[in-house]
């Protein structure tokens, strides 16, 4: 069967923040062009096809952030973008930091600089995604769903464009009666703008040295569920951050609670996956954090009506990979724009995307798409006032090497002094999962007992997945890809406990009886339960795990996440 080849332009991979306003400004920046053409004897651009290529069934049903934006970069993109109708939930009212301890809570009698939300705007990812799509869509750009990007077409170095998946092939990997072959999208520059640990992206830091000479990335992985409360106990605008308990000082995260009206609230926890603990479960924290007495009283009489999870790269400015090269730039998390030190990362999304855009214009203009002439992206970002804002908290996970108490005065000096740490610039990082230490050197007596789930404040993993609308095609080959699954039986098992049984959010991993072996156990994949965060890529101490597209639309339907 004949591949299918779609030609493009310019193509953004990831239907999100970052891609969609690309697209957008880029549109507009063309239009603008063309229609100054005659007045200021520049050529007009011929007619181009800008695409989005999105892996979810519909714009938005992958779309997951907590979500706090600071609306400085969409203002930019479309200054009426009220007026538009973009879905602003609230604006954010009143904003408190709380240290938690077991049975009682301390609340800051100030707003750290960094967290002060004045003038921030509380949104669903998933809804500003659609509405960003309508709004590309407008303005001519191709929006193509169900087409998820697996590997690039790399020539000589240069990036011709991606390959998106198989339809139609079984579990056993044998074509079905609907198979088709995935076909070749090219473009003359391709955006990735995937997420984070992008899919392409990370076969291409590879292949082209992305990242050689940066600090390692560095992840969290966030939990969220959305819930309904009887009317008047949750407040619209309300924004809380924790820090501390459940978590131990040592590993990194905070819980945070955001009122969308008077009766819904987002509840989320935010966890370091750069941790010695093997046990380390994201989604166990965002359980134990609903049961403190000060979060419990927010919910009570209410009911968790939607779930979702997503990797979030935490490393800032010196772990972002180098932005481009032949035909290629990234943008959005999957270039590392994210401030860790401000919870935020959709309006560095959009202006990455945007400032994407105005270096794709300029090589449409000069028919130039090469590395050297698309290292301007990176200029544009250094000045930029969102490269000032990373610049500003470059050190900023850094500082939590030591763990919560020391990071408090380290940051502390940080935001003093524009970015630089008392123990220095640019601290030597670590990958999320080198922290990772045998399960008997942290748990000398074994693993804690779970949080058992009482399915009214707290719930479980299948639970929660059923509220997150995953769906995948049981009969196709697993995107979990699992190198050798005999060290998941044996090494992995005695060594660190099989810790992607806690750190996967979805229960995709589970360790079952092996039948041929009596007394052994082997690793099951429940691959349809997979609501693609990515922890398991990240946070596997063997790094033999490879999350890969599954076949187009399967995934999370996030409902207003
Ligand atoms: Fe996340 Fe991996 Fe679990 Fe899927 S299998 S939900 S990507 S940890």
């Amino acid at each position: 069967m004949e591949r299918e080849v779609l030609e493009f332009d310019v193509q953004f991979v990831g239907g999100g923040p970052a891609g969609l306003a690309g697209a957008i400004h880029l549109a507009d920046l063309i239009a603008k062009h063309n229609a100054n053409a005659a007045s200021t004897g520049a050529t007009p651009l011929p007619e181009l096809t800008i695409a989005v290529l999105e892996k979810a069934a519909e714009v938005g049903a992958h779309g997951f952030s907590g979500a706090v934006m600071d609306p400085r970069a969409i203002r930019e993109l479309m200054p009426d973008y009220v007026a538009k109708g973009c879905p602003i939930e609230s604006e954010v009212t009143h904003d408190d930091v709380v240290v938690l301890f077991e049975k009682s809570s301390f609340r800051l009698p100030f707003v750290p600089p960094a967290l002060d939300n004045h003038g921030n705007v509380i949104v669903s990812l998933g809804e500003l995604s659609k509405w960003l799509a309508t709004q590309a869509e407008e303005r001519g750009v191709l929006i193509a769903t169900e087409t998820p990007a697996q590997t690039p077409l790399l020539e000589d170095g240069k990036l011709l464009g991606v390959r998106t998946g198989d339809k139609g092939i079984d579990k056993h990997g044998n074509r079905k009666g609907t198979y088709q072959p995935g076909a070749d999208c090219l473009a003359k520059v391709t955006v990735l703008c995937e997420g984070p640990r992008g899919t392409v992206a990370k076969q291409l830091e590879s292949a082209l040295g992305l990242t050689a000479g940066k600090q390692p990335q560095v992840y969290a992985t966030g939990v969220k569920e959305l819930w309904e409360v009887p009317a008047g106990r949750a407040q619209k605008g309300r924004v809380i951050h924790t820090l501390n308990w459940p978590l131990p000082s040592s590993t990194f995260g905070g819980g945070f609670v955001y009122g969308l009206s008077d009766s819904l609230w987002y509840v989320g926890f935010a966890t370091g996956l750069d941790t010695a603990d093997p046990t380390n479960d994201p989604h166990g924290n965002l359980q134990r954090f609903k049961t403190h007495p000060m979060i419990a009283a927010l919910l009570e009489g209410g009911k968790p009506i939607a779930y979702g999870a997503k990797a979030i790269p935490e490393g800032g400015w010196y772990s972002m990979p180098k932005l481009y090269a032949d035909g290629l730039l990234l943008a959005g998390d999957t270039g590392g724009f994210l401030n860790g030190g401000r919870l935020k990362g959709i309006h560095l999304a959009i202006k990455s995307g945007m400032l994407a855009a105005e270096q794709v214009f300029e090589s449409l203009l000069a028919n130039d798409f090469t590395a050297a002439k698309l290292a301007g992206y990176e200029t544009r970002v250094a000045q930029s006032w969102a490269g000032a804002e990373l610049k500003g908290m470059r050190n900023f996970h850094q500082a939590f090497d030591g763990g919560l108490w020391t990071a408090l005065p380290r940051t502390g000096f940080q935001m003093y002094m524009g970015g630089l740490d008392p123990l220095g610039d640019g601290l030597k990082g670590h990958s999320s999962h080198e922290r990772m230490k045998p399960l008997r050197a942290v748990h000398p007596n074994g693993k804690p007992a779970p949080l058992k789930a009482d399915g009214v404040l707290t719930f479980d993993k299948l639970a929660d997945v059923y509220l997150s609308g995953t769906m995948h095609d049981e009969d196709q080959p697993s995107h979990l890809q699992v190198a050798d699954t005999s060290v998941c039986a044996t090494k992995c098992r005695e060594e660190y406990g099989n810790p992607c049984q806690h750190f996967c959010p979805a229960n995709v991993y589970e360790m079952v009886p092996d039948p041929e072996r009596e007394g052994a156990l082997k690793l099951q994949i429940n691959a349809s339960n997979c609501v693609h965060c990515k922890t398991c890529d990240i946070a596997d101490p063997y790094q033999i795990i490879t999350w890969t597209t599954p076949e187009g639309g399967g995934g999370p339907s996030y409902k207003r996440l």
